[in-house]
């Protein structure tokens, strides 16, 4: 899978097939991001994953999340992250289309996968049901329940699935939204839950307030809200999902510890007074962003500006219009530098425009062409966001020993207007 001899375990993979990736063994000592600049002087993007750091985050997050943690598989799909979400101990897994489904199912023959998009199409519900022991399954609406039910019955795998009903959220304290598809308005998802009642074996609802939500009452109110609508409804409800948005820390963002919104949900979830029912959440960002930083190589600086070779159209999607900052680290294997820090903005590798990433970004202020800069936190999203633009599709993954890159938070002037 390695294209040049080198003396880590790396492999090449397009933008477009991390689902399908082959699976490879890894030596047992990782090599720190240094070693791999040092040793192979990349001139492509590199994925520097951490699956210590991945494995330890779970592990934290399962042991202080009071009830049952499903990975948000759509968040980062690596086979080397799923791996490591699993040695940490994550058994419950989030997905929303069949590859996702096929390809946990193919690493964890253990695990337990619940499908949670709210729209369907029917051969994947017959695939989950049937072949991969997909038991739970997500819904807005009553078109869906019938499908659903329908198909399930197609497969002639006899069983009574468990039924999640999805509610819509007002737009709340999130940076990205996820109610603007998905999610019954209160009325209807009673309606919903009293018609699902009979044929569920489990009855849930669930709902997601937003992704990097920094605001731990969102969960709270949401969870007033999801009490409100089971007393519509009057039936017995034996699961309450609290879906994902658990917020992590960028240079400009500190967010709430993960306690504080724990504790939101613990006390919104006693206020429902349903002492048989269970919790579930569905984080993606707060388990594997810190796990995997990028490096990548200066080709030109322009005043402020450092042309290098990933862009928005690759692993830095959110950099571009949604405008997220990350920490970054100036390497240079050869010699020092002893500059003092100054902010920039990058230009990615496309001949688009908008591929800019405004920052600002802090590097030493003689950060010139060659150099390569490692970007922190983007193991969620990030990583798997890559499209084949303009050729630009290819990236090395090697897991690396170090620990996360912590974040500097700052606030500083926006380098293209202070250029300008
Ligand atoms: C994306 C998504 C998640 C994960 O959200 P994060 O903000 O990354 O935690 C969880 N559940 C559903 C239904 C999602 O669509």
């Amino acid at each position: 899978m390695s294209v040049v001899a080198q003396p880590f375990a790396a492999r090449t993979r397009a933008a477009v097939s991390p689902l399908r990736r082959v699976l490879v063994d890894f030596p047992v000592r990782r090599p720190t991001v240094d070693e791999v600049v040092a040793a192979d002087r990349p001139e492509e993007p590199i994925h520097c994953l951490r699956p210590d750091a991945v494995a330890a985050t779970a592990s934290d997050f399962v042991q202080s999340f009071p009830g049952d943690v499903l990975y948000a598989v759509k968040c980062n799909p690596d086979p080397a992250v799923l791996r490591a979400l699993w040695d940490g101990g994550v058994q419950h897994f989030d997905c929303a289309s069949l590859p996702e489904i096929r390809l946990v199912r193919a690493m964890l023959p253990e695990a337990a996968i619940h499908f949670m998009h709210p729209i369907k199409a029917r051969g994947a519900i017959r695939e989950a049901w049937a072949r991969h022991a997909v038991r739970d399954f997500v819904l807005d609406s009553a078109d869906e329940l019938t499908k659903i039910l329908a198909e399930i019955a197609a497969t002639e795998v006899p069983g009574v699935p468990g039924l999640i009903v999805r509610i819509a959220l007002p737009k709340g304290a999130a940076m990205l939204d996820l109610s603007g598809k998905f999610g019954a308005e209160a009325e209807a998802a009673a309606d919903l839950l009293r018609a699902a009642r009979g044929s569920a074996r489990v009855l849930g609802v669930s709902f997601h307030v937003g992704s990097q939500c920094l605001d731990p009452l969102a969960w709270r109110e949401a969870l007033a809200l999801t009490g409100r609508v089971i007393r519509a409804a009057g039936v017995k409800v034996d699961i309450i999902d609290v879906g994902g948005g658990f917020p992590v820390a960028y240079p400009d963002q500190e967010p709430p510890p993960l306690g504080a919104c724990f504790a939101e949900i613990e006390a919104g979830f006693e206020a429902l007074g349903l002492p048989d029912a269970r919790l579930w959440a569905e984080p993606g960002r707060a388990l594997v962003a810190a796990g995997t930083s990028v490096v990548v190589q200066v080709q030109a600086r322009r005043g402020a500006a450092l042309y290098v070779n990933d862009g928005v159209y690759g692993s830095l999607a959110d950099a571009g219009t949604l405008g997220f900052r990350y920490p970054v680290r100036l390497i240079r294997p050869d010699r020092s530098s002893v500059a003092a820090t100054t902010s920039f903005s990058l230009f990615g590798p496309t001949c688009d425009s908008a591929d800019v990433m405004r920052g600002p970004f802090l590097l030493p202020a003689d950060t010139a062409e060659g150099d390569w800069i490692e970007i922190g936190q983007l193991g969620a999203y990030g990583a798997c966001l890559r499209t084949a633009f303009n050729g630009f599709d290819r990236a090395r993954i090697v897991e690396v020993g170090d620990k996360p890159m912590r974040d500097r938070p700052t606030s500083l002037p926006d380098p293209l207007e202070v250029a300008a």
